[in-house]
């Protein structure tokens, strides 16, 4: 598919990086199908990261992705799951290629900045998650 699904997550919004990040996504050729600042209550940010929910870090990271606003978005370009994961960078900022999103604003593994989904089925239920049939059309 050519969508992605991302979200600028609440560190990115608190250090102030949310217009960066947005500029950089659009210098890379990716069209905004779909934008919102919203905040996810601990509820959702669970059902959000469910597959993880037996993982060491899921209490940490509903925590994390509740604490304040975020930012969701579609994106669309040709290969986007797959561009955009190369773009994010690794998962630890430490670990993340230099030039890569994470490597320029993500503080450590738990708060990195950005959310890139990894499938895209994946793709697709996220964008569903939160937005409308109309205003992902
Ligand atoms: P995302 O799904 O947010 O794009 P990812 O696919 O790179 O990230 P996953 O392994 O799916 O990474 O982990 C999901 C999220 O859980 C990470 O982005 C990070 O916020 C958090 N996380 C992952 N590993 C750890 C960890 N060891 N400690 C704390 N938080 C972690």
């Amino acid at each position: 598919s050519n969508r992605t699904f991302t979200m600028i997550k609440p560190d990115a919004m608190k250090s102030g990086h949310a217009g960066a990040i947005l500029d950089r996504i659009i210098k890379e050729g990716y069209r905004i199908v779909a934008l919102k600042m919203t905040r996810l209550s601990e509820t959702k940010a669970g059902e959000f990261y469910a597959v993880h929910k037996e993982r060491p870090f899921y209490g940490e990271l509903v925590e994390f992705m509740s604490s304040g606003p975020v930012i969701a978005a579609i994106l669309e370009k040709e290969n986007a799951v797959n561009s955009f994961r190369t773009l994010i960078g690794a998962t630890d900022p430490a670990k993340a290629d230099e030039g890569t999103i994470r490597k320029q604003f993500a503080a450590s593994v738990g708060e990195n900045a950005v959310h890139g989904s990894d499938s895209d089925e994946n793709a697709l239920i996220e964008g569903d998650f939160f937005f409308s049939s109309l205003e992902r059309i």
